[in-house]
């Protein structure tokens, strides 16, 4: 049976039952390991950020916001948009009145580029930024 295997870094022909063209075979492990490093630091990063972001009073993103040329509203919110099969959605009630829970079955490579677009989409890099050089926050009321 014919088939048109390609190289899955590249996109490059190959003879069948090939998975990487001669170049990015060689760097398979490579590219694992820095899999292992990224995810790893993922899973310990995003949970903290969550907290942390979570723990900002509107205030502060307004102080911070107001520092810019253009006063945009903070915190930013990322548009996610994500493909997949219409089998793999699901959207439900929550039990928070006006709300619903949306359920997205996808693979880490859509998932995560997905996110990645919408921060990007968002500026939030600015905002990172202005975290970085924040001063003078420490009003409590
Ligand atoms: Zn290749």
């Amino acid at each position: 049976m014919y088939r048109d295997d390609t190289c899955a870094v590249c996109g490059d022909s190959l003879p069948p039952d090939h998975f990487y063209c001669r170049q990015h075979a060689a760097t398979v492990d490579e590219r694992l390991h820095e899999i292992g490093e990224l995810l790893g630091r993922a899973l310990e990063d995003l949970p903290r950020l969550a907290t942390l972001l979570g723990e900002v009073a509107q205030e502060t993103w307004d102080y911070l916001a107001e520092g810019e040329a253009d006063a945009p509203e903070w915190p930013p919110v990322p548009p996610v948009e994500l493909r997949a099969h219409a089998d793999e959605v699901d959207v439900d009630v929550d039990t928070e009145p006006g709300r619903v829970r949306l359920s997205v079955m996808a693979g880490l490579p859509p998932l995560l580029a997905a996110l990645a677009a919408g921060l990007d989409a968002a500026d939030v890099g600015r905002l990172a930024r202005a975290c970085s050089a924040a001063q003078g926050t420490n009003a409590t009321h």
